[in-house]
């Protein structure tokens, strides 16, 4: 971050007060850069993190913020702390009744949604039932919690706009809007590209020796572990369809993936008259939040301007089901619907933490998940408390079958 964040309005419109839940990550980190490159326009209220007390302590004494939160109840001190010496006067809370107070801040009309998981669900929807403006990067509740959080949303008047860069996408690809259904705009179909992962060429015999550091390396995007790990798997593209169809309200036949290993057209949206849409740019995850931040207006991101001539070729193919398993078993979870999702998202985080502690093998991943959505009987979901005992269910047969493939 390289200017000044300026805190108080602009002379003809007073600045907009955002909360950014889970702002050390690396979605969080970027939307305070293209917060600062806009200065005046947005009032950072309240910042949150999960453990990280110091890098939280300065971004809020850098943007000013409120109210400052850490997930860890056992890094309340330390982040109080870090904020004195820093002379923040921003109050300090911590745990669930923290990250609800954050999502729900009174005066504040905008919460980016940028938590990593399962985890983001009780926050988010907390800033749906306060009526604000959430900018969803958070795709995990969409996931879990497709139907409920949906309600929660138009029953308080909340609004999402989606940061994903494949959904922001497509809402770009979609200017009539979508609130009479994608029928209705003549939509046939919803393509979600996908990079295809460092690993997209690699012979499957391969893959069960690749390390952390490797799965880590996405060849264009530079994000969190665990959705870097998701992305090598291609589990990412498949939460992601699943986050489309609630998203977008769409048919799951309706939805599609093409490997687009450039990551340049971020979607695409067919329609009925054979127009097809797509958003291109270049991978850099402030475009889609500064989009979402600024909507329907466009402000400045900081990212590197596209030069097609200078890209040269664009190529498209199949995804391969066979050798990204995981693409498979989650088409499966959102064709079976209820508790599918929360299983198929809940084996895989746990997946992905073994792997990334180096308890199992790549190849294990999609063995784990495959094997704990089968040993899960299909039930119905019809509240955010199914959601939760469902996570934990899963989660118990996840640790108990890894002992079993380790
Ligand atoms: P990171 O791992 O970089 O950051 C996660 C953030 O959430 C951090 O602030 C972390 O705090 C906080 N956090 C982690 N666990 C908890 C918890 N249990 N309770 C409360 N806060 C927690 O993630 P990303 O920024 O990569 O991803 C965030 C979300 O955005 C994910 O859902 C991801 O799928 C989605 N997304 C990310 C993209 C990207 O480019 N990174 C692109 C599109 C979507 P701490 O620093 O203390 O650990």
């Amino acid at each position: 971050m390289n200017s000044h964040p300026a805190q108080s309005g602009t002379s003809s419109q007073p600045a907009e007060a955002i909360t950014i839940l889970g702002s050390t990550g690396s979605v969080g980190q970027s939307t305070l850069d293209v917060i600062s490159r806009n200065p005046g326009r947005y009032r950072v209220a309240a910042l949150t993190a999960n453990r990280n007390a110091q890098h939280l302590a300065e971004q809020c004494a850098r943007f000013d913020a409120q109210l400052a939160v850490v997930a860890d109840p056992g890094r309340e001190n330390e982040l109080y702390r870090a904020l004195k010496e820093l002379d923040c006067r921003a109050a300090v809370m911590s745990g669930e009744a923290g990250l609800a107070e954050a999502a729900g801040l009174p005066g504040v009309d905008t919460v980016m949604a940028s938590i990593v998981g399962a985890a983001g669900l009780k926050p988010t929807l907390r800033a749906a039932e306060t009526g604000k403006k959430i900018l969803l990067a958070n795709k995990e509740s969409l996931v879990i919690a497709g139907e409920v959080f949906t309600r929660v949303v138009r029953r308080n008047g909340a609004k999402i706009l989606p940061v994903d860069s494949e959904h922001n996408a497509i809402f770009q690809a979609l200017p009539g809007g979508f609130e009479e259904g994608l029928e209705y705009v003549g939509v046939e179909k919803i393509i979600l590209t996908a990079s295809g992962g460092p690993f997209l060429d690699k012979p499957s015999c391969e893959l069960a020796l690749v390390t952390p550091a490797q799965a880590c390396k996405h060849p264009n995007w530079d994000m969190g572990k665990k959705i870097s790990v998701d992305s090598a798997t291609l589990m990412n593209k498949g939460l992601e369809v699943i986050e489309a169809r609630w998203l977008f309200d769409a048919r799951p036949d309706q939805i599609e993936v093409l490997v687009h290993p450039q990551s340049i057209v971020h979607s695409m949206v067919a329609y009925r008259d054979g127009s097809v849409l797509a958003q291109l740019g270049t991978p850099d995850m402030r475009t889609p939040i500064a989009h979402a931040l600024a909507w329907p207006q466009r402000i400045e991101a900081g990212v590197k301007r596209l030069n097609l001539a200078q890209l040269g070729d664009l190529s498209f193919r199949e995804p391969d089901f066979e050798r990204f398993p995981c693409l498979g078993l989650a088409f499966e979870a959102m064709r079976a619907g209820g508790n599918a999702p929360v299983v198929l998202n809940a084996a895989n985080e746990i997946a992905v933490e073994a792997f990334l502690d180096e308890r199992i093998g790549f190849d294990r991943i999609s063995t784990l998940v495959d094997r704990v959505m089968q040993n899960v009987e299909v039930c119905a979901i019809k509240m955010i408390d199914d959601v939760m005992e469902q996570d934990r269910r899963a989660r118990a047969v996840a640790n108990e079958i890894i002992k079993e493939i380790l």
